[in-house]
Formats: C-alpha cells, sequence, structure tokens
C-alpha cells in the first residue's frame, strides 16, 4: 500500500539526534532519547492509542491500540528502538532519490567524495526504479531504527483512521539504548502485556529473524613479576607474555574474521598491558548454548593452565553471560514465526530466514518471557555514512504488520 504519512513521519524522526552513549550511567543513556520519547508519546496520543505512558525502569513509551472485535485474540506487540549507533547523528540531511535506474553511482556529498556505488555496494542492485533515501555523506540516516518507529506508527495511525479493520488489542514499545546493548535489560514484560511481540528492527524486505549468538563478555587481567631485565631469569613473569600465551590457547580459526553461518567466535576487541599486568577483553559468541558453554570452560580453563604454573591469581578471568539465543524460547511455540511467514508470503513478499551473528533486543526481551523474532525495517549499510533506506521497502514493512494483525484477528 501506499501510506502518505510514512516518509514524511521518517523525515521528521531522523532529523531529531537520539544518539545513544556507552560511557552513561543514566537510563535512557541520554537527553536526547527521552525528550523525543516524549514527542513520539504525544504524536501516539494524537493518533489515537490509549494508556500511553513511560514504563519504569526502562524508560520505553509503551501504548494500547483497543480491539475492536467482539471476541478474544492474542495480543500483539510492535517494538523499536529511538537511538541511533555510535556515528555522525547530528544535521542529518537527507537525500531523496527518485526511481534510481539500478545501476548508477548515486553521490553523497557535494564535493562526491562519498558515493553510493553498486560495484562495492551490490545490494543497491534490488532497489531498481524504487525511491531511495541516502544521506548527505557526513552523518548517518538513522534508519536504523526510526524506519521501524515510522512504520508502527504509520500502522497504528492506518489502523485508528480506518475502524472498519477488524484487529485484537495492540501493543507499541519504542525504547532506547539498543545499540549499547542496555535498552531491554530493563524491559517490564508485565507492563507492556503482549502475548508475544515484535522487533521492527531487522535490515532488508523479507528478514525474519529468531535466531541469534548466545553471549558472553570475556576479561583476563594478569599480573605479572617485574624485575631488571638483566637479572631476570627464572624471576622475572612478564605479563604482556602471559597475555599471548593466553590468546594463543584459543582456537586459532574461532575469530570473526575467519567464522561465518552457524559458527561461534572469541573475539579480542581490546589489550593493554606492561610488564606489570596486562588486560585482555574478548567477546564469546555462539548459536549452539551446549558450545557457548564449552567456550566458557575453554576460556577460563587457560588461565587455570597458566595458574598451576605461575601460581595463583597470576591470572584472573571474569566472565559475563550479555544475552542467549532466542531460539532457545521461540522454538517452544513457532506460531509467533509461522505468522510473520505467512503475512510476508500473502503479501508476495519471500522470508528470508537466516540466524543472526548478533543480538537483537528480541534475544533478552525472549528471555524475559515475552517471545519476540525480529522482521525487517528496511535500512541498509546500516551505522554509518552509506546507510540508505527505500521508500517502497518501509510501504512493504507496514503492510507485514497489517497484515500480521488482520491474520491475528481472524484466528478461530
Ligand atoms: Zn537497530
Amino acid at each position: 500500500m501506499q501510506y502518505d504519512d510514512l516518509v514524511p513521519r521518517f523525515l521528521t524522526y531522523i532529523k531529531v539526534e537520539t544518539r545513544s552513549d556507552e560511557e552513561s550511567t543514566t537510563v535512557p543513556s541520554t537527553q536526547s532519547q527521552v525528550d523525543f520519547l516524549k514527542t513520539l508519546a504525544a504524536e501516539l496520543n494524537q493518533i489515537g492509542l490509549t494508556d500511553v505512558h513511560v514504563s519504569a525502569p526502562s524508560g520505553y513509551v509503551f501504548a494500547t491500540l483497543p480491539s475492536n472485535l467482539d471476541r478474544q485474540v492474542p495480543t500483539i506487540g510492535f517494538i523499536s528502538h529511538v537511538d541511533t549507533a555510535d556515528f555522525n547523528g547530528q544535521d542529518i540531511h537527507p537525500q531523496i532519490v527518485e526511481n534510481y535506474d539500478g545501476h548508477s553511482v548515486i553521490p553523497l556529498d557535494p564535493a562526491g567524495k562519498y558515493v553510493l556505488d553498486p560495484k562495492v555496494f551490490p545490494n543497491l542492485l534490488n532497489y531498481a526504479g524504487q525511491t531511495l533515501i541516502t544521506t548527505d555523506g557526513s552523518t548517518l540516516l538513522g534508519s536504523d531504527d526510526k524506519s521501524g518507529v515510522a512504520e508502527i506508527m504509520t500502522a497504528m495511525a492506518y489502523l485508528t483512521a480506518h475502524p472498519e479493520v477488524k484487529h485484537g488489542t495492540i501493543k507499541v514499545g519504542l525504547g532506547p539504548d539498543e545499540e549499547i546493548g542496555t535498552g531491554a535489560d530493563h524491559f517490564d514484560v508485565q507492563d507492556f502485556g503482549a502475548d508475544f511481540a515484535y522487533t521492527v528492527d531487522g535490515g532488508p524486505l523479507g528478514q525474519l529473524e529468531y535466531e541469534t549468538f548466545n553471549a558472553a563478555d570475556g576479561r583476563v587481567h594478569i599480573t605479572g613479576t617485574n624485575v631488571h631485565p638483566g637479572s631476570a631469569k627464572d624471576t622475572m613473569v612478564n605479563a604482556n607474555q602471559l597475555a599471548i600465551d593466553f590468546h594463543n590457547a584459543l582456537p586459532e580459526h574461532d575469530r570473526p574474521e575467519k567464522t561465518a553461518r552457524r559458527e561461534g567466535f572469541f573475539h579480542l576487541y581490546k589489550m593493554s598491558g606492561d610488564v606489570d599486568t596486562a588486560d585482555l577483553s574478548y567477546i564469546i559468541r555462539d548459536h549452539d548454548r551446549q558450545q557457548f558453554e564449552d567456550r566458557k570452560r575453554l576460556f577460563a580453563g587457560i588461565a587455570d593452565r597458566l595458574n598451576a604454573k605461575y601460581g595463583d591469581q597470576t591470572v584472573q578471568v571474569t566472565l559475563k553471560d550479555q544475552y542467549y539465543n532466542m531460539r532457545e524460547i521461540i522454538e517452544k511455540d513457532m506460531s509467533v514465526v509461522e505468522l510473520a511467514k505467512k503475512a510476508m508470503t500473502e503479501l508476495g513478499i519471500k522470508p528470508d530466514i537466516a540466524p543472526v551473528r548478533g543480538g537483537t533486543d528480541g534475544s533478552k526481551i525472549s528471555f524475559l518471557g515475552l517471545p519476540t523474532p525480529n522482521i525487517f525495517a528496511g535500512g541498509e549499510n546500516m551505522h554509518g555514512r552509506f546507510e540508505f533506506v527505500s521508500e517502497q521497502t518501509m510501504a512493504k514493512a507496514t503492510d507485514v504488520i497489517l497484515k500480521m494483525i488482520q491474520l491475528n484477528a481472524e484466528q478461530a
């Protein structure tokens, strides 16, 4: 369908700076998100949703579209995030490329330093004849996930403007801090009140995700014994050397740059050290829960072996689970995935199902008791200046939201 209010809504949203901040100790992490969520709450009220409120302590804005059926059907929730990634999000000047020919290079900045070139980004080939919204090369676009916000909002506006369309109770959740991985930590499933939900936060047309990594953070702190190198024999314990030994004891192939699909990894993302002390920071990832547990055991076991040689507490390991593969939850009742598949298929969209090599807000929310797969919102090349989104894909995501609501209402 064509929605006249969809693109204007999106363009209004992306012009508001709402970057999250990993260093912040507040929830939400930035005031700009709090302010933007307030304007979205006002818009939800104005559209005609009820019980619009900020859910403490998460900072999410929750709203309800009451059922217009005379019988009970499951309550569906739609969730997206308002923060943008760790890239300049100030003064976003979107460019609109109408009827893209599907092969030309699209200049972004006036000087032509940054371009969208199909040779570099072959995904552009999928967009012949469509209207693309790009950046001007100096910022990200914010399609992740203001596309999702605009699509959910537009679907709700459609339903309140068309009371003849039958639907059950719909819940909307717009929240902060997805990009820094903390937004869903405080999500109040009880307050939200849905039976199942979808994050509208995926990429290209058809994307449907219900499998994510299991994830842990692993820290290694090494304490050495620093003596003069000239008289170090059998005395010095060089923390730097032990850090190298630790890393080399991990499986050589299991790194992000050498793995794909369902292969897990250890990723050394930060290191510092001198002879006295050294610190290594890793993320540990695996889709399979058993292999994930094995990876953590292996990680801790390396420290044990080094400690047996150099003394207790020489190598200290701290492991912290971050999120789990939502498949564990979703698999118990696949109807939430089936509904999305059916909606897409009926709309002529081929569902594109693949395991996410990462997590989604839904990974955490699913484990809090609300099954929440992820569907496409349309963004491409997210988190940087090459981000773009197609108007037609955004409209299709809105179609999918409405179709799922309709199919759910028709359930006996
Ligand atoms: Zn996102």
